[in-house]
């Protein structure tokens, strides 16, 4: 457990650009918890998870007391520092329906396909002016070696008789993604983009509006479970019938949570105001656009006129806290601006002003996890997005709420509940292990980059990586 407070000693305005844009002089935090408070569920952590939880339990039951306890401010977590890529699940199909078979698969793919449309319907409903753009997902190829990343995806969904994705041509990818160095990929109609804070502080205005009481600066220090849960912070407390915990990476705290992800840091850079250039490339139609490795370059341009252009698979986290390596400026901004570059050679010229981090919850199948913490009813959690949490923290939302309040539904009763305890080792091999793993892919990568077959030993370790966007192969 780290001190309390540390949670709220880095300017929130310093962990995104995004957040830096949507925090101007003007915003003011929540109430800081201080007190005892009851409530009918006490939900920790204010990112899209939390949120979504709040505002679906109070659509079911407004007379409901929810309460929100959030470490910093809502969405100075992942929820505000990611590519704002809203994605479904059709990318996990093979995995889904290897997991749960053919009819959960298409249930729960066919959940977060809607989802991401439901995601700009509430936009829309609720004046948020979170920029939503619904222009798909193209799941592209920059080298030989990435082609066909997604034939075992396209294989499963075929076989389930849906086709979700539409191949593409090297020059139809080149054109899409405004850059030569695509050769290939399917393009996914469902996929959108949104300015993540602009989203993550219209669902906490939604959500305030609702009734529910939100408390910021207030990390969890304990949860007491002796008798009914509590919820203490530093000043006060919530006792609640229920509890949600909904803390992303930083649920790495709990030994049973701990065995289910890995944190991995994925960092960011975003370009100048470069909207002529753009608009020269042809990437004009706002698809975002992924590329098939493990340690996945990720990018889309923005509403006024920048690229942001992620890298996944950054720092690793170490035991049971997340600490300070994941926020702030990218500790690999050079790293990123390189992969850019090279993604985008003609934009050689272009400055890139800013990079930041973040911290990933990786389960080992690639999908988030929803359960009983100890078995207990009365408090629940949802972790392991794997970095494809924006579109589908929304139907964690309802699985989390339906759990909260106990409802036999298609939500508590889904394949992502109680699935059994990961597999992720203890520390140090974790560490150890996900280190030698990365240093492996990252070897098999750059010689696929190279044109070069990769070396035995390097492709054998990156197998045991956690599965992304990409299935490990
Ligand atoms: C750099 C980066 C890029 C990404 N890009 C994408 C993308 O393009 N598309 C996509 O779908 N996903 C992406 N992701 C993943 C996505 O952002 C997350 O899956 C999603 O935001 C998860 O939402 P959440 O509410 O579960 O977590 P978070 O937003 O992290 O919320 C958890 C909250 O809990 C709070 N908290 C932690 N500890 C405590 C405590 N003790 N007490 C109280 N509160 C606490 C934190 O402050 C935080 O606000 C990215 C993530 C990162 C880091």
């Amino acid at each position: 457990m780290r001190p309390a407070g540390e949670e709220t000693a880095i300017p929130e305005a310093r962990l995104s650009l995004w957040l830096a844009e949507a925090l101007g002089p003007a915003f003011e935090p929540a109430p800081q918890l201080e007190g005892r408070h009851r409530a009918d569920v006490c939900i920790v952590g204010g990112g899209y998870t939390g949120l979504w939880t709040a505002i679906r339990l109070k659509e079911t039951d407004p007379s409901l007391e929810v309460a929100l306890v959030e470490a910093r401010t809502c969405g100075s977590g992942a929820s505000g520092r990611n590519g704002g890529f809203v994605l479904s699940w059709w990318s996990k199909f093979a995995t889904l329906t290897k997991l749960f078979g053919t009819e959960e698969a298409l249930r729960l793919a066919s959940a977060s396909a809607d989802a991401v449309a439901q995601i700009g319907a509430f936009c829309h409903e609720n004046g948020i002016d979170a920029s939503y753009r619904r222009a798909g997902w193209l799941w592209a190829a920059v080298n030989a070696a990435q082609l066909g990343a997604w034939r075992s995806t396209v294989d499963a969904a075929d076989r389930a008789g849906i086709r979700p994705f539409e191949e593409v041509s090297a020059e139809r990818a080149a054109a899409m993604a405004g850059s030569p160095v695509h050769v290939g990929g399917v393009w996914e109609a469902s996929g959108a983009t949104v300015h993540p804070v602009r989203l993550a502080l219209g669902l906490r205005g939604v959500a305030e509006r609702l009734g529910v009481r939100i408390f910021e600066r207030s990390p969890m220090s304990s949860l007491s479970t002796d008798g009914g849960p509590e919820v203490r912070t530093p000043r006060g407390s919530v006792g609640a019938e229920r509890v949600v915990l909904a803390t992303n990476a930083w649920a790495v705290r709990f030994p049973e949570i701990r065995r289910r992800i890995l944190v991995v840091g994925s960092d960011l850079v975003a370009t100048e105001r470069i909207p002529e250039r753009i608009q020269a490339s042809g990437w004009t139609s706002g698809v975002c656009v992924s590329d098939s490795r493990l340690l996945v370059h990720y990018y889309r341009t923005t509403e006024d006129g920048r690229i942001a252009f992620g890298k996944g698979g950054g720092a690793l986290g170490f035991g049971g806290s997340v600490g300070a390596r994941f926020d702030g400026t990218s500790p690999r901004r050079a790293i990123v601006e390189s992969a850019f570059r090279s993604t985008y050679p003609r934009l050689a010229d272009v400055r890139v002003e800013s990079s930041w981090t973040g911290p990933i919850d990786r389960s080992r199948s690639g999908l988030p996890e929803f359960g009983h913490l100890g078995a207990r009813p009365d408090v629940v959690y949802g972790v392991g997005f794997s970095g494809n949490g924006v579109g589908p923290s929304h139907v964690a939302g309802r699985i989390l709420a339906s759990l909260a309040l106990e409802r036999e539904d298609q939500w508590s009763r889904c394949g992502l509940v109680d699935v059994p305890a990961g597999t992720f080792p203890t520390e140090p091999f974790r560490f150890v292990g996900g280190l030698v793993v990365r240093t492996a892919i990252g070897r098999k990568e750059r010689a696929e980059d190279e044109g070069r077959p990769p070396g035995r030993i390097s492709s054998r370790l990156a197998r045991l990586a956690p599965a992304g966007l990409t299935p490990t192969r």
